[in-house]
């Protein structure tokens, strides 16, 4: 345990609602402590993304002393308290012993499928996956309890998992990309044994469904690390079987682009993240698969189908492979393709085909994407440019920029030296 004095977790850090939780649990005469991200963010002086509360009141007892309550889950039952958008998520200490056969079920493979005994703290702590996510806050005494030297490895800054290595992986494969995204989030390293059993083991998340997995995806590349990330999922072999078809792109000695791409386009949403400007799964997304798409659709033009149609066709194919890793709802999906397809539509600057690609609800993300393509050799910079001052250029401007015939070509060429 580590007395207030001996560590700086302070309320004045902590969301208001997360201490109205706290403290109407405790007045009810309940143990209840802030645990899991928000103390270890905390403890680094980050902002938390959202506060978790354990306790050992249960989700029907949390229930009588919220009206604001909700219970949700089904592999795990927690309780959901509402204060307009922010939800403070309250969760019952749970046991992860096998004491009894009903409650906790493990599958051939050893890995986890329900498990909803309640417990004490101490139980609570064995089943968090890492020492640093295993710290808890209590709000009786302002200390923080620490049952797996959590505080010696934070301050060390190391990811280690709880226990043997080899078991948690088993039990839950996801913990290998949590892993990676802490190390990376939090600058920590890599415990010797946990990063070991993750390049013996790579292969189990193949056995998660690809729904778990799309969550996780997204707090892998939008995190503000993203390049990182990748780089590092890439050297534990976990990237490829979250995105296989791109991990293949990237392993084609061609001239070095394919890899560029998605190298650029991470670059580029960790910098808008860093400007705090928004940013969207489906553009990471449409990225990481666009190699495939291209090649797919090229063969297929090569077989004689006209170009659009075999854009469209490889879309689908590439995405009704990649959903079997990782599911990517519809919407998105649907937005990426919309992505994909509009590059076909920038080569065409004649007419009014160019203003109404202009309105397209699409255009602004397909406009960014060109440019990347642009940047790393993938299609004319010209194009790119041209693309660039017709969106901003007045009426006169764009008429003369889209007039056909051969004299156009000059002209625009001498819009676009009048600008630079
Ligand atoms: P962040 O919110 O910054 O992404 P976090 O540590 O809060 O990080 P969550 O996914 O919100 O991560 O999970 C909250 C806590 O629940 C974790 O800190 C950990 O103690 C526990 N936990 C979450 N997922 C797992 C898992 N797959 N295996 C074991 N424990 C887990
Ligand atoms: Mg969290």
């Amino acid at each position: 345990m580590y007395a207030r004095s001996e560590h700086n977790v302070s309320r004045s850090q902590i969301s208001e609602n997360a201490l109205k939780v706290l403290y109407r649990l405790k007045k009810s005469g309940y143990e209840v402590y802030l645990v899991g991200g928000c103390v270890r963010d905390l403890l680094l002086g980050l902002e938390p993304k959202d506060f978790d509360v354990a306790t050992n009141a249960s989700p029907e007892e949390i229930r009588k002393v919220f009206r604001n309550c909700r219970i949700i889950g089904r592999r795990f039952r927690l309780a959901h308290v509402h204060f307009g958008r922010e939800i403070i998520e309250v969760a019952t200490f749970r046991s992860s012993e096998s004491g009894n056969d009903n409650e906790q079920k493990v599958d051939t493979e050893g890995r986890l499928l329900r498990d909803n005994v309640f417990g004490s703290i101490e139980d609570d702590v064995w089943r968090r996956d890492f020492s640093v996510n295993a710290l808890y806050y209590n709000i009786q005494d302002f200390s923080i309890v620490d049952y797996v030297g959590g505080m010696e490895d934070h301050t060390a800054g190391v990811i280690k998992l709880i226990g043997d290595p080899a078991t948690r992986y088993r039990e839950d494969p996801v913990r290998m990309i949590r892993a990676v995204r802490f190390a990376v989030k939090l600058g920590f390293s890599l415990d010797a044994a946990t990063e070991q059993q993750i390049f013996a083991q790579a292969h189990l998340l193949k056995g998660i469904p690809a729904a778990r997995l799309y969550d996780e995806v997204l707090k892998l590349f939008l995190s503000g690390k993203g390049l990182q990330t990748f780089e590092m999922l890439r050297h534990y072999n976990l990237f490829s079987i979250l995105f296989p078809q791109a991990d293949q792109c990237l392993n084609v000695e061609e001239d070095g682009f394919p890899k560029l791409f998605i190298i650029k386009a991470l670059e580029n949403s960790d910098s808008r993240i860093a400007e705090r400007k928004s940013v969207t799964p489906y553009f990471l997304l449409s990225a990481f698969l666009w190699e495939s798409v291209q090649a797919l659709a090229k063969e297929k033009i090569k077989q004689g189908d006209e170009e659009n149609f075999a854009y469209q066709n490889a879309s689908s194919v590439v995405l009704s492979k990649q959903v079997k890793s990782v599911s990517i709802p519809k919407r998105m999906t649907q937005s990426m393709r919309e992505v994909w397809l509009l590059q076909l539509r920038f080569d065409r600057r004649v007419g009014v085909r160019p203003y109404k690609l202009l309105m397209h609800p699409r255009f602004r993300a397909a406009y960014d994407f060109l440019l990347l393509r642009a940047e790393t050799g993938g299609a004319e910079t010209e194009l790119a440019e041209w693309w660039t001052i017709f969106q901003d250029a007045n009426e006169v401007e764009q008429k003369k920029m889209t007039r056909p015939a051969r004299k156009n070509k000059n002209k625009a060429k001498a819009a676009l030296k009048s600008k630079k």
